[in-house]
């Protein structure tokens, strides 16, 4: 699984580490607590910027035969790479593509009268398009109203050329406990499938997410064939800490980038654009390569502390394109006396500071942390969670032994 170019990541300052092991641990979490239902893995976006590839040959392995993401052309990649499972898109189709899907084997999202007929005239029954019925409970977003949504499951489960491979909805605050609007959209979606001919038999039908398996559970699967879409939680989180706690999850990428230089400035220095931090003494100011260009929010200035040295130390000035810098404190105490230009800082990791710490200084959620880190950021990926500290520590340029 060497995908990485070796000689090019060690001259990047910046590195995320995808812990395969923890992957591993958090679809065996979810696959016990989804009960009967299966799993349909979402890695759109990248896998969340975990890397859609090498994530989705880890949970092949673990047995998941559902995934989903967002575009036709994330599906192409996966097919490209070999995977075999169900590829489902969740987005809304361009009627005209659909030639895409049938090439790739992809299914398709019904959410319009306009690709629900586009697929019943192309679809022929040696090569069937393959649909899953989006209906709109009440995200606003993609989907047929559940009266739209009876007549074209209607007409699809008659086609020839069409497989009626899904029905599904999608909830607005599944991720807020306190919520009943989730209960709302089930009973609406409970009731367009009470109204269903007793002829009409999907494949699966599927509701929750991440968030509807901690909040609703049991009943968001109470469904023929149910497949739980989980996302977020593959990746070891949720959408905010307080769900975070309901189940035992590994966070799957850290972020660690390398001091490229060290200086020791005199009270009054100012340090970065707009000269809006001043050294409150003489202290010890390291400079890391890595900033939003890398995806490390510039809304983190003033606020992000990093762990370096054994100690979380905080992030100081402005976050640049490139580099920010962090304040060891004084020359002749620890931290600063040990950090040497190399070595690593964590920006976010298993320990503080975690994701949802830069998402919260990032005033966001944590999806937008992990989607936002760029490509440009070399993935390692090790599949060994007893992974030392000492193997990343200070001086050791990263390792590319990919097991
Ligand atoms: C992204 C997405 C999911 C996954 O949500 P998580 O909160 O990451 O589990 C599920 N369903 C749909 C339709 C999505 O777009």
């Amino acid at each position: 699984m060497d995908r990485s170019s070796p000689n090019n990541d060690a001259l990047v300052p910046v590195t995320a580490t995808i812990d395969l092991a923890a992957l591993r641990h958090n679809v065996r979490r979810l696959q016990a607590e989804a009960d009967g239902a299966d799993l349909m893995a979402i890695v759109k976006a990248d896998a969340y910027g975990h890397g859609a590839i090498p994530i989705a040959e880890v949970l092949q392995e673990e047995g998941i035969q559902h995934f989903a993401v967002a575009r036709p052309s994330e599906g192409v990649q996966l097919r490209n790479a070999g995977l075999t499972g169900r590829i489902l898109v969740l987005g809304a189709p361009f009627p005209n593509h659909l030639s895409v899907y049938t090439e790739h084997d992809l299914d398709v999202t019904v959410s319009s009268f306009e690709t629900a007929n586009a697929a019943i005239e192309q679809g022929r029954p040696h090569a069937p398009v393959r649909v899953h019925v989006n209906v709109d409970t009440g995200m606003g977003r993609i989907g047929l109203s559940p009266e739209e949504a009876s007549s074209v499951i209607a007409d699809l489960a008659d086609a020839r050329g069409v497989t009626l491979a899904g029905i599904w909805t999608h909830f607005a605050t599944a991720d807020e406990p306190e919520s009943t609007f989730a209960d709302t959209q089930l009973s609406h979606f409970e009731e367009l499938l009470d109204g269903l001919d007793q002829g009409i038999h999907p494949e699966h039908i599927h509701t929750a997410n991440t968030g509807a398996l901690l909040t609703i559970g049991t009943r968001s699967q109470r469904f023929h064939a149910p497949l739980v879409r989980t996302g977020i939680a593959l990746y070891g989180l949720t959408a905010h800490r307080k769900l975070h706690s309901q189940l035992d999850l590994r966070p799957v990428m850290r972020l660690r980038a390398r001091v490229t230089q060290i200086k020791t400035v005199a009270p009054g220095t100012p340090i970065s654009y707009g000269a809006h931090w001043r050294a409150p003494c003489r202290t010890c100011i390291a400079t890391l390569g890595v900033g939003y260009g890398d995806g490390y929010p510039r809304l983190c200035s003033g606020r992000a502390s990093v762990r370096i040295g054994g100690e979380k130390r905080p992030v100081v000035g402005t976050i640049c394109m490139d580099m920010c810098m962090v304040d060891l404190g004084p020359p002749d105490q620890s931290p600063a006396q040990d950090v040497q230009v190399g070595d690593e800082a964590e920006l976010f990791g298993a320990s503080a500071p975690t994701l949802y710490d830069v998402a919260e200084w990032a005033e966001t959620i944590p999806y937008e942390i992990c989607c936002g880190i760029s490509p440009r950021v070399p993935r390692r990926y090790v599949d060994d969670s007893t992974e030392t500290e000492a193997k990343i520590a200070a001086n050791a340029p990263p390792s590319h032994n990919l097991s």
